[in-house]
This record gives C-alpha cells, structure tokens and sequence, in this order.
C-alpha cells in the first residue's frame, strides 16, 4: 500500500516552508493585475502581469525581495487564504484549503514543471508585462474558469 503524498495529510498550517512553497504550481496566475470598480468593488482580471514576472517560465524574477519591491504582492499564508476572493481556481493553496485534490498537471503530482504550461493553466504565451501595457482598463480579459468571486 502507497503512503499518501504529503498535501494529503499535513494541514496548511502545520506544513514546513519547503512543502508550503512546493505547493506553487508555477501557473504565474495570482500575479496577473486586476482593476477593481470603485463603487461596486467589482474585480476584473487582465491580461497584463507584473513587471517582474518571467513570462517564459511563469516564475517571479525577484521573489525573494518580491515584497519589498512590489507592495502590492500579498506573501500568501495559511490564515490569509479563504479570504482571498481573486485567488485563482486553480491555485493549490486555494484547493487544498476548499478540501479538494491537486490536479494531475500539477507538478507535485506530474513530476513534471511542465505539466502546468501543457495543460493551459499557466499564463504563458497569453500575456503582456506591464512594462508595455499602458492603460489596464484596455486589457481586462475574461480567464477561462477563473469567475472571480
Ligand atoms: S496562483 Fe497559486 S499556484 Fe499559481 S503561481 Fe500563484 S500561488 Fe502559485
Ligand atoms: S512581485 Fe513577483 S510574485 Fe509578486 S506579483 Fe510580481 S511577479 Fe508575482
């Protein structure tokens, strides 16, 4: 009988940093830009990332200094997690906290980084860095399963 992997029993908060970071699926989701209505507090997804994400490898290019020079970039935590209503679907921290299974593109299921660009999840190949945006309000795009909530 197969032991059952560690995201299947260790709780959010009782996982080591290593496990914790593991969980990241490399989708570069949650560093998409968002625009909020002012009065209905309505969010919209765009098709523009921040500047310091890696559009290639959907990685963040400065993710250790990540909070200091993006304030914005929420450091994601057990606690903070179920109240994050744009998290992605997708997201693992997101899923584990609702109970569900990671998904076979997932690399800690795959094996494979890959599996996350191959199956469409990630960002790759369908954005544009804010660098060169200009005004958001000309990109909001809706995400496929992405209903922001
Ligand atoms: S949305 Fe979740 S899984 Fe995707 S890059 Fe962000 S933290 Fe990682
Ligand atoms: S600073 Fe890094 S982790 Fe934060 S939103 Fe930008 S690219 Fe993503």
């Amino acid at each position: 009988m197969s032991e059952k992997p560690f995201w299947e029993t260790v709780p959010l908060d009782k996982m080591t940093t290593e496990q914790w970071e593991s969980l990241c699926d490399g989708c570069g989701k949650c560093c998409l830009l968002k625009l909020e209505d002012e009065d209905t507090l309505e969010l919209a997804y765009t098709n523009v990332v921040c500047r310091l994400l890696d559009m290639g490898s959907c990685q963040c290019t400065r993710y250790p200094e990540r909070s200091r020079l993006v304030p914005d970039c929420i450091t994601l935590t057990p606690e903070i997690i179920p109240n994050l209503r744009w998290m992605p679907r997708t997201c693992a921290y997101r899923l584990l906290s609702e109970g569900k299974q990671l998904p076979w593109w997932h690399p800690l299921v795959s094996g494979d980084p890959d599996t996350v660009h191959q199956a469409g999840i990630s960002v790759r190949g369908r954005v544009i860095s804010e660098r060169r945006a200009g005004d958001l309000e000309d990109h909001i795009v809706d995400w496929p399963d992405e209903n922001i909530e």
